[in-house]
């Protein structure tokens, strides 16, 4: 298995940047996030510059959802990233965070009346997604005396080679306004008197490994572009989403690199905006590329029993990784303190979630294990935390940062009482 650099093997143990593992689920206890802050800045200096190298004009969106820790946020927000926001939630993350309202776009095939007040108000360009969505949008920037600057969404009719669920550009995809009406959106924007229609939106899914359906993505845009330009439309931005995947299975995926993404996409972008006479920013929104490979989750193991086949009882579940149990997604895992013992026994790695469905990782090869000894699971920094619960009144786990020698609480671990100090006793059950 060729690991991710930032992750190394010294003297039978696992290392994340200068930090023995193991050392680090006793300093924190398990199961804990531990996330690399050198390889979020090497992963969005690379993507950054794999497309300036085509073209100066470009904006990097980090996709919130795929990672809202704040102190993520703000290392991105620091090295001149915009976000991808799809809730006031995350609107609001992303403003803490310090990134300017213009590097914001607020996304959402399903936005409430206060998340499109809010966004109008904080000065955020908004990503329409029907043509309901316009006329309430309209109306609300005329309430506020403001003139918003919007895209749609457009659904370009594309099938990928993902995981069907996030597959987000297909034509019978919940997301974005069809091909044949997207020229009347941009009709109808144009007739409102507080909505500014400037840019054009699409995002065809995740964790794609291949650039082929990035390119023909394109095509589709630039042919919208041509003909809401004839119409009068000034487009200041095109926003082609993000996508891009990753290598989970370190011993048989390879992923393209930015570099091979750019490097397809973007002469098919400027050749196709040359042929327009127009100039927009390209923007583009990353989320798993950027942090999935900056994070391990370490979980401790609780049993080995051997029934049917060998399993590993661990401390973590679907309640913090639901990706395997949902996209039925692979993660590698490696024993953090046996990391050079031969791999003689074949393992399902389980949960301690009550669902038959609670298996992390399946008939892996690991070296013998026993209980107390600590696994990493790797790639996990995408999708991860930011798709916990508290499934089985489990508190959500902590979140560590390491920096060089350093390491820290990026986030606390919950407790049982912040769960229970939710809930309210009903009048009517008061003596
Ligand atoms: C989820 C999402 C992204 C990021 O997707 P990744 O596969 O993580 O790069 C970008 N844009 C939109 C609109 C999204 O919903």
């Amino acid at each position: 298995m060729t690991l991710p650099e930032h992750l190394t093997i010294h003297e039978g143990h696992l290392y994340i940047g200068m930090h023995d593992c193991n050392d680090l689920a006793k300093e924190y206890g398990t199961p804990v996030y531990v996330t690399d802050e050198e390889k979020l800045r090497q992963n969005f200096i690379r993507y950054n510059d794999a497309l300036k190298a085509h073209y100066s004009d470009v904006q990097l969106l980090y996709a919130a959802k795929a990672n809202g820790n704040l102190s993520i946020l703000k290392i991105f927000a620091s090295l001149g990233a915009g976000a991808d926001v799809f809730s006031s939630g995350e609107l609001h993350l992303a403003l803490l965070a310090g990134i300017p309202p213009e590097k914001l776009l607020f996304n959402g095939s399903s936005k409430t009346h206060d998340d499109l007040r809010v966004a109008v108000e904080k000065g955020v360009r908004i990503s329409l997604d029907s043509f309901d969505e316009l006329k309430q949008l309209d109306k609300i920037a005329g309430e506020l005396g403001r003139i918003v600057e919007v895209s749609f969404r457009v659904n370009p009719a594309i099938d990928v080679p993902t995981h069907p669920k996030i597959a987000t550009g297909l034509a019978t995809s919940k997301f974005g306004i069809p091909a044949d009406q997207i020229v009347d959106a941009y009709r109808a924007a144009l007739e409102c008197e507080n909505v500014d229609p400037v840019g054009m939106h699409c995002h065809i899914g995740s964790q794609i490994l291949d650039v082929t359906p990035f390119v023909k993505e394109m095509e589709v845009l630039l042919k919208v572009a041509g003909e809401i330009t004839k119409m009068g439309v000034h487009l200041k931005f095109i926003d082609i989403g993000g996508g891009l995947g990753i290598a989970y299975d370190h011993e048989k995926e390879v992923a393209p690199t930015p570099k091979e993404y750019a490097d397809a996409v973007m002469p098919v972008f400027i050749a196709g905006i040359q042929k327009l006479g127009i100039k927009p920013q390209l923007w583009v929104e990353p989320g798993r590329n950027l942090v999935g490979d900056t994070t391990i989750l370490l979980t401790r193991v609780n049993s080995v029993k051997t029934s049917h086949k060998k399993f590993v009882n661990v401390d973590a579940g679907f309640n913090l990784l639901i990706r395997p149990a949902m996209y039925g997604s692979h993660h590698d895992v490696i024993a953090v303190g046996k990391a050079d013992e031969e791999k003689t026994e074949e393992y399902t790695v389980t949960g301690p979630i009550c669902e038959t469905g609670d298996i992390l990782a399946e008939n892996r090869k690991l070296p013998e294990l026993e209980s107390g000894d600590v696994l990493a699971i790797l790639d996990t920094g995408a999708y991860g935390y930011s798709m916990a619960s508290q499934y089985n009144c489990r508190p959500r786990c902590p979140e560590v940062m390491i920096f060089e020698d350093r390491h820290g609480i990026m986030r606390r671990g919950e407790s049982v009482v912040d769960i229970v100090n939710t809930m309210k006793r009903l009048p009517w059950h008061e003596k």
